[in-house]
């Protein structure tokens, strides 16, 4: 198990309303008092109304950064240290523009955190790993079968490639890809954080991401390129506590659920999955 009792204070870097306690249920759950909570993607756009919001219900993107705050709030309140959010769009919102305003509102965040907190030895901040399937990952396909037609084992290879394309194809149909706002939380908090020896930083598996791909591949391809080993750890996850957390967030539950696994306890995957992410070389031998 992740040893957090060893951390004085934790911060969970949650891209967009929901996601601390999708994922990090475990950890509110045992030390929600040393706990803060940021999310980022926390603005309100001024006009327009993305695809999901309009899945949601809400006739404007705006209304829906509101009820969602509220929600938030709902889930979060008396059980956690501190809640906020950052004045940061959604990439539905913002395609893509503004990054370096994001990157400097996230960094300023971080590094106030951690100043603040600089009385304290240990702090850990807790970043989504990126779970979900990655359709631009080449590493996810096999290779392209070899060997000249006609031979029997190049037939078979060739066969379990056109099948392997019809499955990933068919999977990007129903399952979920992984969110950008996720990997981009990630990295810039990475870019921040790493190397600067003033937090410990780990990894969370994202819920409901994760039933369509652990995050085992994104961890790796992270790991390898901080030159960083990832310790995985598991926490148990009280999921009558949690699935009571998460039925203040109403707006978004029907519709990034439409199996209505995240609403029963019994359907709650009982384990959380995280990485602590440490130096190759600072593990001595
Ligand atoms: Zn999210």
């Amino acid at each position: 198990m992740l040893p957090l009792s060893s951390y004085e204070r934790i911060l969970v870097l949650s891209p967009h309303f929901d996601d601390a306690v999708l994922s990090c249920w475990s950890v509110i759950q045992d030390f929600g008092e040393a706990v803060d909570v940021v999310t980022m993607c926390g603005g309100a756009p001024d006009d327009g109304l993305s695809d999901w919001d309009d899945t949601c219900g809400f006739s404007s993107g705006g209304e829906a950064a509101a009820a969602r705050r509220n929600e938030e709030a709902r889930a979060l309140a008396g059980r956690v240290g501190s809640f906020r959010c950052l004045p940061i769009l959604e990439a539905a919102y913002s395609g893509g523009e503004g990054s370096g305003e994001r990157r400097a509102i996230l960094r300023d965040c971080l590094t106030g955190w951690v100043e603040a907190h600089a009385d304290r030895s240990r702090l850990l901040v807790l970043l989504p790993a990126g779970a979900g399937l990655n359709a631009a990952d080449p590493a996810a396909a096999p290779g392209k079968p070899k060997g000249r037609g006609g031979d029997g084992l190049a037939w078979a290879r060739s066969l379990k490639h056109r099948l392997y394309l019809r499955r990933t194809a068919s999977l990007r149909a129903t399952g979920l890809l992984s969110h950008s706002d996720h990997r981009a939380a990630r990295n810039l908090a990475l870019d921040v954080l790493w190397g600067s020896g003033r937090a410990d930083v780990a990894l969370y598996e994202e819920l409901p991401y994760l039933w369509s791909q652990p995050a085992d591949r994104a961890v790796l391809a992270v790991s390898r390129r901080l030159g960083a080993e990832a310790l995985a750890a598991e926490r148990p996850v009280d999921t009558a506590r949690k699935a009571e957390a998460l039925a203040s967030y109403a707006s978004q539950l029907g519709p990034l659920d439409p199996a209505g696994r995240l609403i029963g306890p019994a359907h709650l995957p009982a384990r959380e999955r995280f990485w602590l992410l440490t130096r190759a070389s600072s593990r001595g031998g």
